[in-house]
């Protein structure tokens, strides 16, 4: 598998409506983990205002970063350590749970 530099989705510009002069460029890319936009100011590196998780070798935010490397609680799963949970994954611990709790209301006779 080749892993290449993560390609920016999208191009922020922020203008002034005042005056009309651009204020700030920035790439945008979306967190991997929590589906947050990230801009990435023109000049910055991804590694500064994010991170790449090595669990899915995408972008994902500050706050992703800082959960993943166990320095602030992820309040969303019990999970503790470096921790790559992606978006899809969540829903599909959610899909998961739901079907786990149908089945259980089917056995009871629910
Ligand atoms: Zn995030
Ligand atoms: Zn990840």
């Amino acid at each position: 598998m080749l892993i290449g530099k993560p390609t920016p989705q999208g191009y922020a510009v922020i203008t002034n409506r005042a005056t009309g002069r651009i204020e700030k460029e920035a790439d945008t890319y979306t967190c991997s983990h929590c589906q947050r936009i990230i801009h990435v100011p023109s000049g910055k590196k991804i590694e500064e205002v994010g991170d790449i998780c090595r669990g899915c070798m995408a972008v994902i935010c500050r706050r992703c970063s800082d959960i993943r490397a166990g320095r602030i609680p992820d309040v969303a799963s019990s999970g503790s350590g470096p921790v790559c949970v992606t978006f899809m994954r969540k829903i599909e611990a959610e899909e998961d749970k739901e079907a786990r709790r149908r089945d259980l209301l089917r056995s009871m006779g629910i």
